[in-house]
């Protein structure tokens, strides 16, 4: 797209890791539950019921801020925000206003290669919300519901600077936020089940001075939404542009089914939410040693860790980077390597077979039932050339797919060591000299000589190699000797 600027500011909330909601007792435990199974008076926003600060929840927050470098203010203020919602059962949201948690931070990812900086505005808590619910069988198409289970959860919310150029750096930014929440293990990311979600402010323009009206993308519920929502709308605006319109602020919904932006109609016309602090809770001051204890939790983030992988092992950058996307993949790669000290061996192995087996099940390194061990066990087998690497990716998926050791696997599926083709080539040559009877039989047609040149191989072997194999060589050696 020829001259236009574009500029991307995020603004995400994750859905913090407590067992209680922020403000009462209930569970947050809500997927798949009986809608309004887990309230009680206060996330119901009943009269008389006092709301009581759940510290999980605002040390989760602080984490998250300390490790996107803010600094931390030293009183945490609630705000009340006022509207009124359907889903929202107080007619006010609690969270914060001009004192959030963490304020000027930053985050750093890469965007092929290339360190890419964000400056982070602000990380603040807030409770969530309930759902709305349009379709089911109890609402017989003609009313909606409403399920306050998740109303009251906390979370917290990270709010970029426009600093973003691309939808493609965009994503990035997001996954990259998405892998910290994770390390930090302070929210599971998980953007299809609504526990991160993100809008997306973007603007274009013409020139870099004069950045254009922002519009606000809702409604996204995957990374792969996120990016083509973006692009979506920078296409939409720069076409405006090109034509000689100028753009509104607006807020616009992604319509995953057509694939595009469209106006919504919704709760943000008034914008103005009459903040004032919440008069049932007290200004929390944050103590220096409250912070120190936060900050000894927070453990090595994605880039420290691909510096150190690069350092370390001497990996390159690109297999680095994806492999610390995922805390617990790296930590597997580590576990074999300490095992079995070839890191490069490792990560190829880890970055095609294991990934590829993992996403063919959808599941994660802590769900294999192959642990790092049974990997190394399998990488030695290849190195000592006892076996090859195709077969060694055969063994891991059936490794992958029992739990089975390499070894237990060749012993079921008949492979054994001696199928490292040279050894059984060898074996195979043997039987074919001290056989000649039984290859001129063959070789004059008789099939029979064949099967008992192959039981002369098992033999020889102890019955460990697989027959199909030791067929296929002795019908190789006996046609070259033709
Ligand atoms: P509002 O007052 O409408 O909430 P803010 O200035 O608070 O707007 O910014 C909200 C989000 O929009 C932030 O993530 C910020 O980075 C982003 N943003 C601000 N200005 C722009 C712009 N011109 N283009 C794209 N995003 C922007
Ligand atoms: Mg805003
Ligand atoms: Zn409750």
């Amino acid at each position: 797209m020829e001259n236009v600027y574009v500029t991307i500011g995020l603004e995400v909330h994750c859905q913090l890791l407590t067992r209680a909601k922020m403000f009462c007792r209930c569970s947050t435990d809500y997927i798949g539950k009986t809608p309004n199974t887990l309230v009680c008076p206060v996330c119901m926003g009943l009269p008389g019921a006092l709301p009581v600060l759940n510290r999980r929840a605002l040390e989760l927050a602080i984490k998250t801020a300390l490790a996107l470098q803010c600094e931390i203010l030293p009183e945490v203020v609630f705000h009340r925000k006022n509207y009124f919602y359907p889903d929202l059962p107080k007619g006010y949201q609690i969270s914060q206003y001009d004192f959030p948690i963490g304020v000027r931070g930053v985050l750093e990812f890469a965007l092929q290669g290339t360190k890419k900086r964000v400056r982070i505005r602000r990380v603040h808590v807030e409770e969530d919300a309930g759902k709305l619910i349009h379709e089911g069988p109890e609402l017989r198409g003609t009313v909606s519901g409403v399920d306050f289970n998740r109303a009251g959860i906390p979370l917290v919310e990270i709010v970029t600077e426009p600093d973003l150029h691309s939808p493609e750096e965009a994503k990035e930014c997001l996954v990259m936020l998405r892998n910290i929440v994770r390390y930090l293990e302070v929210s599971d990311g998980n953007m299809e089940e609504g526990s991160l979600r993100c809008d997306a402010n973007v603007s274009v323009s013409l020139s870099p001075e004069t950045p254009g009206a922002k519009v606000e993308i809702k409604n996204m519920n995957s990374f792969r939404s996120v990016f083509r929502a973006l692009s979506y709308e920078v296409e939409r605006q720069a076409e405006l542009l090109r034509a000689g319109k100028t753009l509104v602020q607006e807020t616009r919904h992604w319509d995953e089914v057509r694939q595009v932006t469209v106006p919504s109609r919704g709760k943000e016309e008034a914008e103005d939410y009459r903040y004032f602090p919440d008069p049932d809770l007290l200004p929390f001051r944050i103590a220096p040693a409250m912070l120190q204890e936060i900050q000894a939790t927070i453990p090595e983030l994605p880039l420290q860790k691909k510096e150190r992988f690069m350092r370390e092992y001497e990996l390159p950058e690109p297999e680095a980077y994806i492999l610390v996307q995922d805390r617990d993949l790296a930590e597997f790669f580590e576990a074999c390597v300490r095992e079995f000290p070839s890191p490069r061996a490792v990560c190829n192995f880890i970055l095609t077979e294991v990934l590829k087996n993992l996403n063919s099940l959808n599941i994660g390194i802590r769900e294999s039932k192959v642990t790092p061990s049974m990997l190394a066990e399998l990488l030695k087998m290849v190195e000592r050339k006892e076996i090859g690497i195709s077969l060694a990716k055969g063994i891991f998926e059936e490794m992958f797919r029992t739990g089975m050791g390499a070894r237990d696997v060749m012993l079921k599926k008949g492979i054994s060591f001696l199928t490292s083709e040279r050894d059984l080539e060898k074996v195979v040559r043997e039987v074919i000299e001290k056989n000649p009877q039984s290859v001129a039989d063959y070789l004059r047609g008789k099939e029979k000589a064949l099967h008992f040149l192959i039981g002369q191989v098992m033999r020889a072997t102890r019955g460990q190699a697989n027959p199909e194999v030791v067929k296929n060589l002795l019908l190789r050696e006996l046609s070259s000797g033709e």
